[in-house]
């Protein structure tokens, strides 16, 4: 019994045909799967070492804190949103322990609020990570960064983590370093620190007696989370660990002069009077409370115009990019900037002023700020909107709450316009510059306000097709308070 040659060619033809078919299909599967899931695929937003397509002088003044960048990541998912932002340095080991620090809060946090998702729970968590940094005159950077954790809208939990580096040498300051691994050091700083925590009138009605007693053991590791400013020492306690949580994550601050009996000779500060900080407490009261509040946004059978607007940034790579796009088409929009980061790259939120590109205060730290104190919400806003005329000599005009998430709170806590968006790209979720045009396509109209974020990538290599394509339709650009006089 033979078969016929053409039927045996059909048959293997038909099994290829299968296997591409199989093989198309499980790709397919397989992208879905990573759409549903973004978290999971996170994409840090490096902001160095990249290749650089324009402005020179604004690639290389990287950033004010010389070799030390700042990475954001945002997530504005409905029940587990969160902001990220670190340093990175020129020092591999330190950029490790750093980025090891902030992932694991992430897992944990994406991990023990997985249960929001459930369709019937109606709460929400917040991860926001944040760091300040200070710098010594030994050259020593110093990092303090601040975790909230709330993983179920209830209580949140704070911590703080100290690192410490120097970043022409990479060496990385312990506290051993710091007293010359001295144990009579040690000793003489546990009692020091104790007496300044004893002495804390604030923080004595919290004080938990066994656990300070514990902390203040003369061990190396009770002495590890500190960082080290101009003139000071300081030293960060989480909830609980000294004391009760009424008085929050608590910082033992001692003047290094009085630390020179105990410090390495290259700490030391020679005995002189230490002139106070300028204050600054004149500047608050002039922050205007409650004033005039415009629509949050507008959504009218205008004209065909849009307002592209820009969150979280600035970042080096990525905003200079979309600048270049937007000068392409001769494009206006509106950047609504983090204040740590204005903080970091200045010359970039200048070049987007002089540019006429409207600016946008998007806090400092990326909280939502629907949960925060009011005095907490004013420094938020506050020190951006200083930050951004810092940098360019002007104010902020608009205001865009993290999230989108606003309250008459908030709202009295500034009197510039709160401006929010009817097209939201979900830019951040799939960071694909593809998705960006398809996504604009279906969803824009006359009016519109379109959110997209400056810190990826992807959205910086889209908005050449998005702005070609809406330049085709017919669209012109606007900043979101032209559009918002447009429509008045
Ligand atoms: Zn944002």
């Amino acid at each position: 019994m033979s078969t016929h040659p053409r039927s045996k060619k059909r048959g293997r033809w038909i099994d290829i045909t299968f296997i591409i078919i199989i093989l198309a299909l499980s790709s397919l599967m397989f992208f879905l799967l990573m759409l549903s899931n973004p978290a999971k695929k996170e994409k840090e937003v490096v902001s160095a070492n990249l290749p650089t397509n324009s402005k020179e002088q604004i690639n290389q003044s990287d950033s004010v804190y010389p070799g030390i960048r700042i990475i954001t990541e945002t997530s504005n998912d409905e029940k587990t949103p969160y902001a990220i932002q670190y340093p990175q340095s020129n020092v591999p080991e330190f950029n490790d322990i750093v980025k090891a620090y902030t992932n694991n809060m992430k897992t944990l946090y994406l991990n023990e609020t997985d249960y929001l998702n459930e369709s019937n729970i109606h709460r929400s968590g917040e991860l926001n990570i944040s760091f300040e940094v200070f710098q010594h005159t030994t050259g020593y950077y110093s990092f303090v960064i601040h975790s909230y954790m709330n993983k179920s809208g209830t209580n949140g939990l704070t911590e703080t983590r100290t690192y410490r580096l120097h970043n022409q040498s990479g060496h990385m300051l312990t506290i051993n370093d710091l007293l010359a691994n001295n144990e009579k050091s040690l000793v003489k700083l546990a009692t020091k620190v104790r007496e300044y925590i004893l002495s804390d009138n604030e923080l004595m009605p919290y004080l938990l007696q066994e656990q300070l007693e514990e902390k203040t053991v003369p061990t190396w590791d009770n002495f590890s989370n500190f960082s080290l400013k101009k003139d000071t020492i300081e030293f960060y306690y989480d909830n609980y660990e000294i004391a009760a949580v009424a008085a929050g994550s608590k910082v033992v601050s001692i003047p290094l002069e009085d630390m020179n009996e105990i410090i390495a000779d290259s700490f030391k500060l020679p005995k002189v009077a230490i002139q106070p900080p300028p204050t600054t407490s004149g500047k608050e009261n002039e922050i205007p409370i409650g004033g005039i509040q415009t629509k949050d946004s507008v959504v009218n059978s205008l004209p065909k115009v849009v307002a592209l607007t820009f969150d979280d940034g600035p970042t080096p790579e990525s905003t200079t990019l979309i600048l270049d796009t937007l000068k392409k088409y001769n494009a206006k929009a509106t950047f609504f900037m983090l204040g740590s980061r204005v903080s970091f790259y200045p010359e970039i939120v200048k070049e987007m002023h002089e540019a006429g590109h409207e600016l946008g205060n998007h806090t400092w730290n990326h909280l939502d700020l629907t949960k925060a104190s009011s005095e907490k919400i004013a420094l938020e806003i506050n020190n951006t909107s200083d930050a951004i005329e810092q940098a360019t000599g002007t104010k902020p005009t608009v205001f865009r709450p993290p999230y989108g998430a606003v309250n008459n709170s908030v709202r009295a806590q500034t009197s510039l316009p709160v401006v929010l968006w009817d097209v939201d790209t979900l830019d951040w979720k799939y960071r694909n510059a593809n998705h960006l045009l398809t996504h604009v396509k279906k969803h824009v109209k006359g009016g519109s306000t379109i959110l997209m974020h400056d810190i990826h990538m992807s959205t910086a290599e889209g908005l050449d097709a998005v702005l070609a394509y809406l330049q085709g339709e017919g669209y012109s650009f606007v900043t979101v308070s032209e559009l918002n006089s447009d429509a008045n």
